[in-house]
């Protein structure tokens, strides 16, 4: 499905479907897929109630199977080829089928067999049951404490297993027992190569280790005048071997030194762009400051300005799946905030490949968003790179600035184009819809929009 077309799907979906997660036709149908494949695999062969118990007790073993892959989502992605998004909605709703069928697996148990004292096997099915919810519930913690709920999610991910395995102690290659051990098995296959693919990034023969050098990032308003930004650094690492750099990517960062407890964090950044220095490859993270891991990072920048800390720094990817733009006239490209870090590796690689004539690309709009003004500097550099590599005049960039103008005179709505460059400035929030609107009005060849 095109980029173009996709956005169109994203719109015509109802928003309440959104609260479910549902967003496209994919979100919508694999939900249903999932219930129709469950709901046949209780019933096939079913005729009474007691019969419905125990096949639950016997699917929601079997679903247990493609969760365990969920925590590892990232390689799994890289190793099957399955979109990211597309293994998030497959977790999320077999989990809550998992949920429900564990529950009736329960509930028809007790009520059939009535057994008269709590046996094994019974308490460990209520505290399988328990823990399963305690899984669903800790997702709440996703957004306010990322480590915690991830290690939570963990802990009590292996707990469940142990449960069940406790609730029906048969050999481990016998079913249903079979179907946790093959989820066990998938875990440690993941994780094996997850581990492996971070050694082959992260060290070379005969090579140091990849290093990270953390850089303050600059707002140049005059010649005199620099004012070092406090809420974002430039991260630039040193690899010690290259690899295809693609638009869209971007790794798992790992960074011991940065605090007491960063040795069991991993963090996702886009790769924003790279580049080779005195024989070694380079790539560089635009890395904004959160609570957690982000803020200590950024609490490592040097004072000085043409200083920057160095210091470990190990890689797990690239991950991320590349759009196929190429075949688009014009394409628009929407970011907000942070968001910009994955644009630009697409208009790099956009107006390389127009150049070298692989690329159909005519028109290349990209549209963004910042908080304050001097969040322009995360990307300054960048951009004026980009444009002087645009000879063929295709780029164009319309920043939006929603608050914190650097000057007084600056007076919402204003516009300001900057110099010479293909860069306008507004002061105030960008509308996506009226810029859809007039681009596709006005579209060279097929219309591509990817937002971030
Ligand atoms: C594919 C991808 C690419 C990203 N690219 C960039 C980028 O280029 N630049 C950038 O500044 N940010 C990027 N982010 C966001 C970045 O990963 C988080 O801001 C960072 O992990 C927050 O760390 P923290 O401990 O400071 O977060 P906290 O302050 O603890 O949390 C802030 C937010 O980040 C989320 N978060 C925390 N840890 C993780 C984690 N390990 N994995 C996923 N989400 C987490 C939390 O759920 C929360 O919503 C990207 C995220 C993803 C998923």
């Amino acid at each position: 499905m095109s980029v173009s077309q996709w956005l169109t799907v994203y719109k015509v979906l109802p928003r309440y479907l959104r609260y479910l997660g549902i967003v496209t036709w994919v979100d919508l149908i694999l939900p249903l897929f999932l219930i129709l494949g469950n709901s046949l695999a209780l019933s096939i062969g079913v005729s009474d109630v007691r019969g419905l118990g125990k096949r639950a007790g016997l699917v929601s073993t079997i679903n247990i199977m493609p969760l365990f892959l969920g925590g590892q989502m990232n390689v799994t992605v890289k190793g099957y080829g399955v979109g990211a998004g597309f293994f998030a909605i497959i977790h999320r709703w077999l989990s809550g089928i998992l949920v429900v069928e564990g529950t009736v697996h329960l509930i028809v148990t007790l009520s059939t067999e009535r057994p008269d004292s709590l046996t094994p096997s019974l308490a460990a099915a209520i505290a399988a049951t328990v823990l399963i919810f305690a899984i669903c519930l800790s997702s709440v913690l996703r957004r306010r404490g990322y480590e915690i709920f991830i290690n939570s999610h963990y802990i009590l991910s292996g707990a469940v297993i142990a449960a069940l395995y406790l609730h029906n102690p048969t050999s481990v290659f016998t079913p249903p027992t079979i179907y946790l051990t093959i989820a066990v098995g998938l875990l440690i296959v993941t994780v094996l190569r997850r581990l492996t693919l971070t050694i082959y990034r992260s060290v070379g023969f005969k090579k140091p280790l990849s290093r990270a050098s953390i850089h303050t990032i600059v707002y140049r308003r005059s010649r005199q005048e620099n004012i070092p930004l406090l809420d974002a650094v430039h991260v630039h690492v040193r690899l010690p071997r290259k690899w295809t750099y693609r638009a869209g990517q971007y790794i798992n960062l790992y960074m011991p030194g940065v605090s007491r407890t960063s040795f069991a964090q991993l963090h996702p950044f886009c790769v924003a762009w790279w580049y080779s220095k005195d024989g070694s490859d380079y790539i560089v993270l635009i890395i904004e400051k959160k609570h957690g891991f982000t803020k200590q990072l950024c609490s490592h920048r040097s004072i000085e300005l043409n200083n920057s800390a160095e210091m470990v720094a190990l890689i797990e990817g690239p991950y991320g799946r590349e759009l196929d733009l190429d075949s688009y006239g014009t394409v628009l490209l929407f970011a907000t905030g942070i968001g910009i870090a994955a644009q630009l590796s697409y208009i790099w690689q956009l107006l390389n490949r127009s150049q070298t004539g692989q690329s159909r690309t005519k028109k290349i709009q990209l549209y963004w968003q910042v908080e304050r003004e001097v969040h322009m500097a995360w990307v300054a550099d960048r951009m004026i790179e980009l444009t002087s590599q645009d000879v063929s005049q295709i780029l164009n960039i319309q920043i939006y600035v929603l608050s914190d103008y650097l000057s007084l005179e600056t007076k919402e709505g204003s516009r300001i184009p900057r110099g010479d460059l293909e860069i306008d400035v507004t002061y105030k929030a960008m509308n996506v819809d009226s810029i859809v609107k007039q681009e596709s009005g006005q579209r060279q060849g097929r219309l591509a929009i990817l937002s971030k």
